[in-house]
């Protein structure tokens, strides 16, 4: 439909004046509406689908082929020994707030590491845009891939203009001053970027996408971290500890089996006999705490009476929930915001029958309660939702937990905050749904206290709360 306002005020003659601005809004409205993508190719020349698609995906793609050279080339650096003098510059100049000890040795790191990386980025990007030319691709897909050599030049000019001291201000990674934000999935903030120069070089190497970190397995570096478990002693527990042991971490082992025995083989494990109820002992333990993993459950399977419901919630939900609460509030520093972190083993009952009625609700209210509370969250919270393996819980299960265990380390190590294992391509479709919709009704009728209780608000042996394992005769599954 051809834009004529000829047309436009034509349709508006011989109204009154009302009918007259009512007609030619509509009439301005369609014309409007008319005005698409299209027709501005159109006006322009430009065949929408024959030149400006191709071409616009082809400068998309060649801009994130930029970053992933950059990210690469980062993860190179790494792997040399000695480092490349210029690299080991840039890690040099900062200090842990990420100011510079110098404004010469800033300008000395931007000539010797930012100019030659993305003199790398601004080959790679034009060999390709320059292949794609003499393949005989179309123009439109050469010039959009030589939109990611532009891109790489920007990086040029502004690393010679601060190498030069035209330009003090740093880029958005490096700006100083205490991490305010949790490290971000998807794309690289401040806290991120701050974990590769003060938590693990090693590790969160990308710069702009995480893509590359994901693929590496480098979104999370497990070695050197304290990390405690608590269902320690059973099946999961135990996959899980050599799992982590294998990453090289230090592990703590929480269990309320007094007598578990563990494999000798784990280095650095440290033993600790805790009791549900009595999780504010454990303060002063995971202070020194960076990943805690809430892993402890209870299954009473067809039992429905009292007694059985009393259990499920006080171990599987609120015993959970208070170990949360207790962790979150020793993440009291910048750093703490960058490296501390939960799990929670909430399962795949979150999503699907488990076949035992208490299990699922009291895994259910936990699953809830975790996806509510990660709105405020001072560090990041992942969930574990995992499908039937065979454990003392489930002698029936499919997997292995080794399996599991092994994926729940190598996906928490690519990034996900939500970790599903499960051989259930239901749970795959169903979960990330149910969690988006739960997160943002919640985040719709709930609002952020103004009044957020104090670290230690749970200190005094669980005063604060009735024991809640007073009527639990028995603990044989809850290890
Ligand atoms: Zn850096
Ligand atoms: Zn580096």
């Amino acid at each position: 439909m051809g834009l004529d306002i000829l047309d436009i005020l034509d349709i508006g003659m011989g109204n009154t004046i009302a009918n007259e601005i009512v007609v030619s809004w509509q009439s301005i409205a369609i014309a409007w509406s008319d005005l698409s993508f299209a027709s501005i190719a159109n006006i322009a020349n430009l065949d929408y689908l024959g030149t400006l698609a191709p071409f616009t995906i082809a400068a998309i793609g060649a801009v994130l082929l930029a970053e992933v050279v950059r990210d690469v080339y980062h993860y190179l650096e790494h792997q040399q020994q000695p480092m490349p003098s210029g690299h080991a510059l840039h890690h040099k100049i900062y200090r842990p707030d990420l100011t510079c000890i110098s404004l010469d040795a800033y300008k000395q790191a931007q000539w010797l590491n930012d100019v030659p990386e993305a003199l790398v980025m601004i080959g790679l990007t034009g060999v390709v845009a320059i292949a794609a030319w003499l393949v005989g691709l179309s123009a439109a897909i050469y010039w959009g891939l030589s939109f990611g050599c532009l891109y790489s030049i920007g990086f040029l000019a502004t690393a010679i203009a601060r190498s030069q001291g035209y330009l003090i201000e740093t880029d958005l990674t490096h700006k100083p001053g205490d991490l305010k934000t949790l490290p971000s999935n998807w794309f690289v903030n401040r806290t991120y970027h701050w974990r590769h120069h003060f938590d693990q070089g090693n590790a969160y190497y990308c710069s702009t996408v995480t893509m590359v970190d994901k693929i590496l397995g480098s979104s999370l570096a497990l070695k050197g971290k304290t990390i405690a478990i608590t269902g320690a002693s059973g099946t999961l527990g135990r996959a899980l500890l050599a799992q982590l042991n294998q990453q090289g971490a230090k592990l703590v082992a929480l269990t309320t089996s007094a007598g578990a025995e563990f494999d000798p083989a784990l280095k650095n494990l440290k033993v600790l006999s805790w009791q549900p109820g009595a999780e504010a002992d454990l303060l002063a333990t995971l202070q020194t705490v960076d990943i805690l993993i809430i892993n402890h459950g209870i299954n009473v399977y067809g039992d429905r009476d009292p007694l059985a419901i009393e259990k499920s919630y006080q171990v599987n939900t609120f015993s959970a929930w208070r170990l949360l609460e207790l962790f979150l509030t020793t993440v009291t520093t910048s750093k703490h915001k960058a490296t501390k972190e939960v799990w929670v083993n909430t399962s795949e009952a979150e999503v699907n029958p488990a076949f035992s009625p208490l299990y699922e609700l009291s895994k259910r209210t936990l699953g809830d309660l975790i996806t509510m509370r990660r709105l405020d969250a001072p560090c990041i919270i992942r969930k574990v939702i995992l499908g039937p393996f065979k454990s003392n819980l489930n002698p029936v299960g499919v997997m292995s937990a080794d399996f599991v265990a092994w994926g729940v380390v190598a996906l928490a190590q690519r990034g996900f905050r939500n970790i599903i294992v499960t051989i259930n391509p239901i749970t795959l479709v169903a979960f990330p749904i149910k969690e988006f919709l739960q997160s943002l009704y919640f985040r719709l009728f709930t609002k952020t206290s103004s009044n957020p209780p104090q670290p230690g608000f749970m200190s005094g042996s669980g005063s604060n709360y009735p024991d809640p394992t007073a009527h639990i005769q028995s603990r044989s599954v809850l290890k």
